[in-house]
């Protein structure tokens, strides 16, 4: 995940994608990058800001259950081998495949809504995929978690992957996504997918008042106005969130409100109860980790010593192949 904003994460990359994570780190040998290098790609005017979001995701990873003895979790920039393995990479990449890539419009066109020209669009936001795919070559990686609608930006890696095997022999394993639609997309307050650019997200450092004034405003049913009126599940925020957070309970929660026996009002003071234990552990260890910062270095250092290891015998492989001595 990349450091932008405050670093803050929310329950929608918890269910995507951390939940995922914690499960795999006990099936695979997992490597975990907070992509700071990445981040700078559209928000080098706040380069300030980027150090601390690392840590602030770095603490949300360890509180939601990564476990650094498991996996290695560490920063993007402290091992430089992705930067020689991206170099090395843009060298093989051609041009039209990265102009073709959709998110660089799509990103191009938020810059320019920023305020930024022309100018703005930097040499590195064009050339992003060849990180991502050096982030993920560098470790000869099997396979890689996505979401669903990220399926697209491995296939460049995969790409990029296959030209360089071709031209200098099998380095790299093609890898594969492991896509897991056990959530699909989690809700925001508003209804519409969470996230942190919607502001319709709850925080997972959210304190517990905040939780409750959150999921109170949350989006319901439009055509219910009173207690009595029937509710529709389907469509209401917090019936969805429910069935995320309470799977045995919430079918009974949703025929009343089918039938029109329930509040609105009880069931956002249930769900808020009910998140508010899911976070509750979560805010704790958070807390606790951010409040020993050489700890959190420590298990950061750890992280990028072990990722550094087998990035480096990696590119050891890559330049005998490429012929570089
Ligand atoms: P945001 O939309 O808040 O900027 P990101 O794009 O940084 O979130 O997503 C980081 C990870 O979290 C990705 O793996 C993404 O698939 C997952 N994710 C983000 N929002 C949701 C959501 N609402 N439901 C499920 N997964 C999500």
């Amino acid at each position: 995940m990349q450091p932008t904003g405050t670093g803050a994460l929310h329950l929608g990359n918890l269910e995507g994608a951390l939940r995922t994570w914690i499960r795999l780190q006990n099936e695979y040998e997992m490597f975990c990058c907070i992509v700071d290098w990445h981040a700078l790609t559209t928000r080098y005017q706040e380069a300030d800001q980027i150090a601390p979001a690392s840590r602030e995701v770095a603490a949300n990873y360890i509180a939601s259950g990564l476990d650094p003895k498991k996996c290695a979790i560490f920063l993007q920039s402290h091992v430089k081998q992705h930067a020689e393995l991206h170099l090395l990479l843009s060298m093989v990449t051609p041009l039209g495949w990265l102009e073709r890539v959709p998110t660089f419009k799509e990103k191009r066109e938020l810059m320019q809504k920023r305020g930024g020209g022309d100018d703005s669009i930097s040499y590195g936001l064009l050339g992003y995929p060849c990180l991502q795919a050096a982030d993920i070559l560098a470790y000869r990686a099997n396979a890689v978690p996505v979401g669903k609608d990220q399926a697209a930006h491995l296939e460049l890696t995969r790409e990029i992957c296959r030209r360089f095997n071709h031209l200098y022999g099998e380095v790299f394993p093609e890898p594969q996504a492991l896509i897991d639609e056990t959530t699909g997309v989690l809700p925001g307050l508003d209804g519409r997918k969470m996230s942190k650019s919607y502001e319709n997200a709850i925080y997972l450092s959210d304190p517990p008042e905040v939780v409750e004034e959150k999921v109170k405003s949350a989006f319901t049913t439009i055509t219910k106005l009173r207690k009595t009126d029937p509710g529709i599940p389907e469509t209401c925020a917090v019936c969805q969130l429910r069935r995320i957070y309470d799977p045995q309970g919430y079918l009974p929660s949703w025929e009343e409100d089918r039938e029109g026996l329930r509040g609105c009002m009880q069931n956002k003071r249930e769900l808020a109860d009910i998140l508010n234990a899911v976070l509750d552990p979560i805010r704790k260890r958070r807390a606790e980790l951010l409040n020993d910062p050489a700890e959190l270095e420590r298990i950061l250092k750890d992280g990028a010593e072990r990722a550094r290891a087998a990035a480096e015998e990696t590119m050891q492989v890559v330049r005998a192949a490429m012929g570089l001595r």
